[in-house]
C-alpha cells in the first residue's frame, strides 16, 4: 500500500488526558510543604471511596503494589493457591507470587471474555486462598456467581478492577462488592497519577494491615504497639515495603478523578460509535456484553473471525500501524509468557483464552480522542476488513 495513509498523526491504543487544572494541581504541591505522603493522599483516598461506596481505601505505588498488598492482607502465602484468569496482565498473578503462593489459571467466558465461574470451580483444592476475578476491558466479572463460589469455600475475592473504576454490578459499583478490590492510575486507565494504585475495602482489618504493608510494616499506632517508651517510637511488626504514593502523584489523581465522569461517559459514547459502525462486518466480533454488568469501558476488543478473511491477524495488526492508527493486543495469555512457561505451566490449559489471543486486537479508545478520531479508526477497520474479506 503506497497511498496516503487514512491518517497524517499516529494515534495511540490509549493514552491520557492532561488539563492546565491537572498541572495546577501539582505545581501547587510543588510548592507546598509535603512531596509525599501530605494531605492529598487521604483526600484522593476518600474521594475513590466515597466514589465506589467502600469504607476505606488505601493508595499505593502502583496498582500491582496494591495487588501485592492486597494478597498480603489477605494471608496469602507459600503453599497457597489463588484462581486468577488468563486473559489479563501478568500483575494479576505476579502478586501471588510476591507472597509465595501459586497462580492457578482459569480458562474464560466465550462472551465476555472473563474468568468463568465454572472452570473457577474445577480448580478449587483444598490449598485454593483467594480467588482474583478480573473486569476485562472494564466489563465486571459475574460477581454474583463468583461471590457465592467464595463463601462456599471460604475464599477471599481480590477483584483487579485496573480496567473497571466506574463500573457497575447489578447496581453495585465495582470497588464495593468484595473483600477487596485494586484499582491502577497508569496512565492508559479511566484517571491516572502518572504511576498510582488503590485497594478499596469494607474491612477494618484488612484496611490497617494495607496501610502498614505500604511503609515498611512499621506502625505508630499507640494502640498496636507492644510498649510505649514516647513519642519518638515506632515498631516494625512485619517485613513490609516502601509502596506508597507521593503527594504530587495524589494530587494529580484527584484532580483527574474530578473528570471521571466525562471521561467514562466519552469512553462509552466511542464505543457506541463503533457498536453501531461494526454491526453488519460479519468477520468480526464484537465486545459482547452481559446484562448483569455496566462496562466503563477501558478498551475495545474486537475479535477476527480469521477463517472469513485472506490475512493474519498480523498482517491486519500490521495494516493499521501503515494507516497511522496503533493497535494493541490484550493480552498474553500469562501462563504462556516465558517466565511462566519455565515454572512449568502448559500450553494447553486455557484453551479458550489461547485461541482468543490469536484472535484479538484493542482499537484506539480514550476520552481524549475527537469524534473525528473515531470516525478514522471506523473506516480504517471497514477498508482493511473489507480488503480482506473473502466474501
Ligand atoms: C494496569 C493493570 C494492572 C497493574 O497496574 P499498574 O498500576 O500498572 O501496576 C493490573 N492488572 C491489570 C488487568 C491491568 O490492566
Amino acid at each position: 500500500m503506497n497511498q496516503k495513509p487514512i491518517r497524517s498523526s499516529y494515534i495511540p491504543y490509549g493514552r491520557q488526558w492532561i488539563d492546565d487544572d491537572d498541572i495546577k494541581a501539582v505545581t501547587a504541591v510543588l510548592k507546598g510543604d509535603y512531596l509525599t505522603t501530605g494531605p492529598f493522599i487521604s483526600r484522593f483516598e476518600k474521594a475513590v471511596a466515597n466514589y465506589v461506596g467502600a469504607k476505606f481505601a488505601v493508595s499505593f505505588a502502583n496498582g500491582t503494589a496494591a495487588l501485592h498488598g492486597a494478597c498480603f492482607a489477605a494471608g496469602v502465602s507459600e503453599g497457597d493457591e489463588v484462581i486468577t484468569s488468563a486473559m489479563t496482565f501478568a500483575a494479576s498473578a505476579n502478586c501471588v507470587l510476591y507472597q509465595g503462593g501459586t497462580p492457578v489459571f482459569a480458562d474464560i467466558d466465550e462472551k465476555t471474555y472473563n474468568i468463568d465461574s465454572e472452570e473457577i470451580k474445577k480448580r478449587i483444592t483444598s490449598k485454593t486462598k483467594a480467588i482474583i476475578p478480573v473486569h476485562f476491558t472494564g466489563q465486571p466479572a459475574d460477581m454474583e456467581e463468583i461471590t457465592a463460589i467464595a463463601k462456599n469455600h471460604n475464599l477471599i475475592v481480590i477483584e483487579d478492577a485496573a480496567h473497571a473504576l466506574g463500573a457497575t454490578y447489578k447496581g453495585n459499583m465495582i470497588g464495593s462488592i468484595s473483600d477487596m478490590t485494586m484499582f491502577s492510575f497508569h496512565p492508559v486507565k479511566h484517571i491516572t497519577s502518572g504511576e498510582g494504585g488503590m485497594i478499596t475495602t469494607n474491612n477494618k482489618d484488612y484496611y490497617e494491615k494495607l496501610l502498614q504493608f505500604r511503609s515498611h510494616g512499621i506502625t505508630r499506632d499507640s494502640s498496636k504497639l507492644t510498649e510505649n517508651p514516647g513519642p519518638w517510637y515506632y515498631e516494625m511488626q512485619f517485613l513490609g515495603y516502601n509502596y506508597r504514593l507521593t503527594d504530587i502523584q495524589a494530587a494529580l489523581g484527584l484532580s483527574q478523578f474530578k473528570k471521571l465522569n466525562t471521561f467514562i461517559d466519552l469512553r462509552k459514547k466511542y464505543s457506541s460509535m463503533y457498536n453501531e459502525a461494526f454491526t453488519n462486518i460479519p468477520a468480526i466480533t464484537l465486545p459482547s456484553q452481559d446484562k448483569n454488568g455496566c462496562s466503563s469501558w477501558h478498551l475495545y476488543v474486537i475479535r477476527l473471525q480469521l477463517d472469513q478473511l485472506t490475512a493474519t491477524r498480523k498482517e491486519i495488526f500490521d495494516a493499521f500501524q501503515q494507516e497511522n492508527i496503533g493497535l494493541n493486543v490484550h493480552y498474553i495469555p500469562v501462563h504462556l509468557l516465558p517466565y511462566y512457561q519455565n515454572l512449568g505451566y502448559k500450553q494447553g490449559i486455557c484453551p479458550k483464552a489461547e485461541k482468543l489471543y490469536e484472535e484479538i486486537i484493542t482499537l484506539p479508545l480514550f476520552p481524549a480522542m475527537t469524534e473525528n478520531d473515531v470516525r478514522d479508526v471506523i473506516y480504517a477497520v471497514k477498508k482493511i476488513i473489507n480488503l480482506y474479506c473473502k466474501l
